[in-house]
């Protein structure tokens, strides 16, 4: 192994204050390099494609709790929903009813973030605010038993501008305090601020972050 997973993976949960979670980014890295963070008590890690998340639960401790965190097709998401602890990437309508069908299927309510699109850049995928904004007005989510909406996820612009990224976090942080308020004042379980990466998750720390998706800060750059 080339990278000394447990000391960077120390580092980056030294970084973090109480109350915000790490999910170990593990996409396109071996077992070994999951196995070296499992190790030092890491548990939750994420993943963004299928098929290479569904390899490596077969093969991984099964108290891993994986987060999937890529775009997901509606045909994918039956392989995933017996196991998955948390579908982080949830950008329509369509997609949210799909896992709520699946997961009623295998009898499990599954956890999702509903992913916003604030950064500047439009390559990304995401809800813009006012897209969140009418898929929450609209009524048809909360009839839907066996999905949980706890919270937002957004990724900043890869970009050097400090304020830029910190001000995207800050959209998503206002948006965020508007649907709770608005949607979810007595659901204890909207609480989760899904933001930060290895090059901005210092910031996204300091914005409101609950959670941080860090990927090469622990395992290294990604083969491809
Ligand atoms: C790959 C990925 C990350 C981790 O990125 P790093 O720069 O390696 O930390 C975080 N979030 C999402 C959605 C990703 O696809």
């Amino acid at each position: 192994m080339d990278y000394d997973v447990k000391g960077n993976l120390r580092k980056v949960l030294g970084d973090l204050p109480d109350g915000v979670r790490l999910v170990a980014i593990s996409k396109y890295h071996p077992n070994e390099y999951i196995e070296a963070a499992y190790a030092e008590g890491q548990r939750l890690f994420g993943e963004s494609h299928e098929q290479e998340l569904r390899q490596k639960h077969a093969s991984l401790p099964q108290d891993i709790e994986w987060h999937f965190i890529g775009h997901l097709q509606t045909n994918k998401v039956k392989y995933i929903a017996p196991y998955v602890t948390m579908i982080e990437a949830v950008d329509s309508l369509k997609l949210l009813r799909e896992i709520n069908k699946q997961a009623a299927k295998v009898g499990r309510v599954i956890d999702v973030l509903l992913e916003l699109h604030v950064a500047e850049e439009d390559t990304k995928y995401g809800l813009t605010p006012d897209a969140c904004r009418e898929l929450l007005d609209g009524t048809e989510w909360r009839d839907m038993q066996f999905v949980r909406i706890c919270g937002l996820m957004t990724m900043a612009s890869y970009v050097d501008n400090e304020q830029q990224i910190r001000d995207e976090f800050r959209k998503a942080r206002l948006l965020f305090d508007e649907m709770q308020e608005k949607h979810f004042a007595d659901k204890p379980y909207f609480r989760e601020r899904s933001w930060g990466m290895s090059q901005d998750y210092p910031i996204a720390v300091e914005e409101g972050s609950t959670m941080v998706r860090v990927g090469t800060t622990i395992f290294g750059p990604r083969v491809y």
